[in-house]
């Protein structure tokens, strides 16, 4: 599954840019971690284009360079692969988005007008929204956006520019009535019924479903296929019902033939044998529409590990469908992140000198103590479900008897944390951070600083320290507080090696500077920034939101009697302002020690203790002021990103030589060439 199955950089980003597990934690999902440390608060990226409460951001393939020419048009094959099944998914959004989406485009592309005019910039927006969306409704709440312009305006559109769409169809484009929910999760009704969604025929009901699947699921033992994933549900005039199959022959055809050609591409470039066999069980299914290859391509997927490129591809998720049943297209092309993984094999290697140097008590500390493994990838290519809006990590395959008997993967996609992290802008560090030595570290050293956080937190810090003889597990001592005194530890470990000459003896950082500008972050992050992710009123219910917030107010508090971290009011704003960091240091290091000592112990009241006193209520007024302060920064809640152009060079005989890569001229042009050369429903 996704973790977060979109992105928000306003209120709710709290639990997602934060994660060991994801958002979907609660939901059980036990992936990796996916970013720990969003204590950075870096600088702008250089072209972000913003539309009602979106904004599209770009993200680079670092690692692409070092790729061989055959892994380079292996990239590249996936990558055309993914987007020539992009119809499908506006298609699954619902009926009628591609007659929609072509007649907006056929607007696009020959409207003669004043560009300045205040119709045309919503009818702008509008389609900027439909394209942001895959379709009509809102792709994170599933409303139907209703357009701002009049009807009268849009048929004059349609008919000066000789585009076509038929009354009805504009109808329920203005009608603010029909079809109001992609996906409607209100129990009171029939979910299928109430949902726009187009993965069932009309009249199809929740209890049509039921009998459709119920006899075949009972039949299924043990290993049943992702029943209903690959198809549209319909009933016939006699009541009949049948699945409509998304294959190479059946529905959607004209997608995924060439979805199959370009995967077929693929396999001969494939890096190894296990590899190879995934993408040919792949076209197998794309082909027949077998459920059971889907199942046989998802465990030699699991166990494709040896490659540098890996691929989501397929029918995926199943978020779209008010049942949970129906996949929606998802295609996702990853590069091993080659820095994160050197900086994480560095770290594993001498993991044993950071558990003997701790600040943890002996009795608590690992004789021989094992690196925590963590993958981080780098994304080379996104469509269909993932796209524009996408996740920021991943773990598949989602049926659970493969995953317990054959194992998954769970992956960061680091490219798209960091174009993410990039996105709050020099705005926000700017507004916070106290002076301009700071701001001017922050930029220098923000982004090395926050990456070894990252990979301190999770491949020493969750590995470190031993629970006592004869205690529980951490969840049955410290119950439901054990997530954020886990993360909390973690990130102290990280804390307090950052200051630590080894990791520059390491050759890991230039200066322990980067060590000064994550902690100028991490306590400016904890005390205010991230309250801009909380709604007035509320309390932290985030694990991750609690445990920085518990870290750095607890150390704040107790260095407050020698000065080391100083509260500033400046102009009616706050401020904060470390004076010791050695001292800062110590500190992390003592509150380390007695958060190992609570795990250790299983001292389930200490540990509630730290966690309600320091880790949940908020400070109201200070709550306000970062609200407010955020506010006037004007950051758009939701993020998504063009694709980078993956260019083949060609040889007199029509052979791959290398592949360019290049940054799309804007969102709407992107959007114009992929409705050019990927349209293959739609024309
Ligand atoms: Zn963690």
């Amino acid at each position: 599954m996704t973790m977060k199955h979109f992105i928000i950089s306003g209120f709710l980003l709290a639990g997602i840019l934060a994660s060991c597990g994801g958002p979907k934690e609660a939901e059980g999902n036990d992936a990796a971690d996916t970013v720990d440390s969003i204590a950075y608060t870096p600088l702008q990226t250089d072209q972000i284009e913003k539309f009602a409460d979106l904004q599209i951001l770009q993200y680079d393939i670092p690692g692409f360079h070092q790729l061989s020419l055959d892994q380079k048009k292996l990239v590249y094959y996936l990558y055309e692969a993914g987007l020539s099944g992009r119809d499908m998914i506006w298609d699954q959004n619902y009926i009628h988005n591609l007659e929609i989406r072509n007649a907006l485009e056929h607007i696009v592309a020959n409207y003669s007008g004043d560009t300045a005019d205040a119709n045309w910039q919503q009818f702008m927006t509008y389609t900027n929204r439909v394209w942001f969306s895959n379709g009509i409704h809102h792709h994170y709440s599933m409303d139907k956006f209703v357009p701002d312009f009049s009807r009268e305006y849009f048929d004059g559109l349609l008919s000066e520019t000789g585009a076509t769409l038929t009354a009805t169809v504009v109808d329920k484009m203005f009608d603010n009535t029909a079809d109001m929910k992609r996906v409607s999760l209100d129990g009171s009704k029939d979910l299928i019924l109430g949902s726009a969604c187009n993965f069932y025929g009309d009249n199809i009901t929740q209890e049509d479903v039921d009998n459709f699947y119920a006899e075949r699921m009972a039949a299924a033992g043990n290993h049943p296929v992702e029943f209903g994933l690959n198809s549209r549900l319909v009933k016939d005039e006699d009541g009949n019902v049948t699945e409509e199959i998304w294959k190479a022959d059946g529905m959607y055809g004209g997608s995924i033939t060439e979805v199959v050609k370009w995967l077929k591409l693929a396999e001969g470039v494939a890096e190894n044998d296990e590899q190879g066999k995934a993408l040919g069980l792949l076209v197998e299914y794309y082909e027949t529409g077998d459920l059971e290859k889907w199942s046989e391509y998802n465990i030699t997927w699991s166990q494709a590990t040896e490659g540098d490129i890996d691929f989501i591809q397929g029918f995926v998720e199943v978020y779209g469908d008010p049942v949970g049943m129906r996949g929606t297209y998802e295609s996702i092309i990853q590069i091993t992140d080659f820095d994160a993984s050197e900086r994480m094999a560095v770290l594993a290697e001498n993991v044993q000198y950071f558990e003997d140097n701790s600040s943890i008590m002996d009795e608590h500390k690992k004789a021989e103590v094992v690196g925590v493994s963590y993958k981080v990838v780098n994304i080379a290519g996104e469509a269909g479900d993932a796209s524009p809006a996408t996740p920021i990590g991943v773990n598949l395959p989602n049926s659970n008897w493969i995953r317990a008997e054959h194992g998954s993967k769970s992956v960061s996609l680091g490219n798209i944390v960091m174009a993410y992290s990039n996105a709050g802008g020099e705005g926000i560090l700017r507004e916070f951070a106290n002076d301009e030595d700071e701001i001017e570290r922050s930029i220098k050293y923000g982004e090395i600083g926050s990456k070894m956080h990252t990979a301190m937190h999770e491949v020493i810090g969750h590995a470190s320290g031993q629970i006592n003889e004869g205690i529980g597990t951490p969840k049955e001592t410290l119950k439901n507080y054990s997530s954020t005194l886990e993360e909390a530890r973690a990130d102290l470990v990280a804390l307090y090696f950052l200051l630590d000459d080894k990791i520059v003896e390491l050759g890991l950082v230039e200066s322990t500077d980067v060590g000064k500008t994550e902690y100028d972050d991490y306590i400016r992050n904890g005390m205010m920034v991230q309250m801009r992710r909380l709604e007035p009123g509320a309390v932290i219910e985030e694990a991750h939101m609690r445990n920085r917030q518990l870290v750095a107010s607890w150390a704040f508090e107790k260095g407050q009697a020698e000065n080391v971290v100083e509260r500033i009011e400046r102009d009616g704003k706050s401020y904060y302002e470390i004076h010791d960091y050695d001292k800062l240091r110590v500190i992390f290091g003592d509150l380390l020690r007695e958060i190992q000592r609570i795990k250790s112990e299983g001292d389930f009241e200490a540990g509630k203790a730290l966690v309600e006193n320091y880790g949940v209520q908020v400070d109201s007024d200070l709550h306000q002021q970062v609200l407010d302060r955020s506010a006037s920064l004007n950051i758009a809640p939701y993020n998504g990103f063009v694709n980078p152009i993956l260019t083949p060079v060609m040889d007199e005989d029509g052979n791959i030589t290398d592949i360019l890569l290049s940054q799309p001229e804007s969102f709407q042009a992107q959007m114009l060439y992929y409705a050019e050369n990927y349209g293959f429903l739609s024309h």
